[in-house]
């Protein structure tokens, strides 16, 4: 393939100092949610290759990008960001990330781009920041880890966070994270709570209610990214609609238009994280078109080589790798053309 080919990684993420204070003054609390046994975990362990790689931005990061042709990592605040604090810390939580990630692409313009958080804990003040992080720190768009407190973004008092999203165009990233208390008991036992299934469960339902609350026929220009190639709802796409068809029929889902799959192609953007296979990258080609999909790492978590490889090796045409690897990112998160030759790594 192309030597020069350009490779824009769309779910990268970062912490901030103050972010794991936080956490760790949580993990003192008796509360035991995963996310606080999580971290309470990964900030006492000897081994701080995690917690460096995500506080990182200038060293090793940089490093690990030239040494695998990456030429941008779009940044954003590691799940479950801010939204495990009460409201009034989520919310200057999230404006102190949003600076420090604005600085950092300041450094590196030409090699970072960045999400920016908000506290859906405050929506009114959250769409305020939201404002503030396209306006003001030109950032690219805004990342959510799925629900906050057991609840989702279709709810009506987080309509204010949806509106502000549509008006300024600038897509929401639904990242993971554990599932709420009521319904994670099972996926505890035998630790499947986490990446190898319950991540996936709780964020494709997250993405499959904003679908049958019918929120985007109230916000029709609202862009929803999924990562892990969607979540699972391209592989389910057929019996999500067969099913969806029937429930509007009898009565007990009426509050949308269009068929499911019609808002996936329409409302959703997918990212390759962490799904280096090329049999859903395939799936996802057919169900969701190659407009609608985009790399991505999953840096510090996952490694950069095994996403290049993938990339570069897939069964597509080079046409198509370049939108994947840059050319739908560019569009959907208003990332810059490279810089000229001299500039670029
Ligand atoms: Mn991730």
């Amino acid at each position: 393939m192309a030597a020069d080919v350009r490779r824009i990684a769309t779910e990268e993420a970062f912490a901030v100092p103050e972010q794991f204070d936080g956490y760790r003054a949580l993990g003192q609390s008796t509360w035991s949610s995963p996310d606080v046994v999580f971290w309470n975990r990964v900030l006492g362990n000897e081994d701080t290759r995690l917690v460096d790689g995500l506080l990182d931005l200038d060293g090793a990061r940089i490093a690990d990008m030239d040494a695998n042709d990456v030429d941008v990592q779009l940044l954003l605040l590691t799940s479950p960001g801010v939204q495990i604090f009460d409201a009034d810390t989520a919310c200057e939580m999230a404006e102190l990330a949003n600076d420090r990630l604005a600085e950092a692409i300041a450094r590196h313009p030409d090699r970072y781009a960045g999400l920016a958080a908000f506290a859906p804990q405050a929506p009114e003040r959250a769409a305020r920041e939201m404002e503030r992080a396209i306006n003001e720190l030109h950032l690219n768009g805004f990342v959510v880890n799925s629900h906050t407190n057991g609840e989702y973004l279709d709810q009506e008092k987080f309509w204010p966070i949806l509106e502000a999203a549509e008006a300024l165009d600038a897509p929401i990233y639904i990242h993971p994270r554990p599932l709420p208390e009521p319904a994670i008991g099972p996926y505890l036992e035998q630790e499947l709570w986490a990446g190898i299934w319950g991540y996936a469960a709780e964020t494709g339902l997250h993405g499959l209610r904003l679908i049958t609350s019918g929120v985007f026929d109230r916000f029709p220009k609202l862009k929803i990214v999924l990562g892990h190639m969607g979540e699972g709802l391209p592989f389910f796409v057929y019996r999500i609609d067969y099913m969806s068809r029937l429930l509007r029929q009898i009565g007990s889902q009426k509050r949308y238009e269009l068929d499911p799959s019609e808002y996936l192609r329409r409302n959703f953007l997918i990212t390759t994280s962490g799904m280096n296979h090329a049999p859903p990258l395939e799936l996802c080609l057919k169900v969701l078109g190659p407009e609608n999909i985009m790399w991505a790492i999953d840096y510090p978590y996952q490694h950069s080589p095994d996403a290049v490889e993938f990339m570069d090796a897939a069964p597509v045409s080079d046409d198509v790798r370049e939108q994947i690897y840059a050319r739908n990112a560019e569009r959907v998160f208003g990332i810059g053309a490279r810089a000229a030759a001299a500039g670029s790594p």
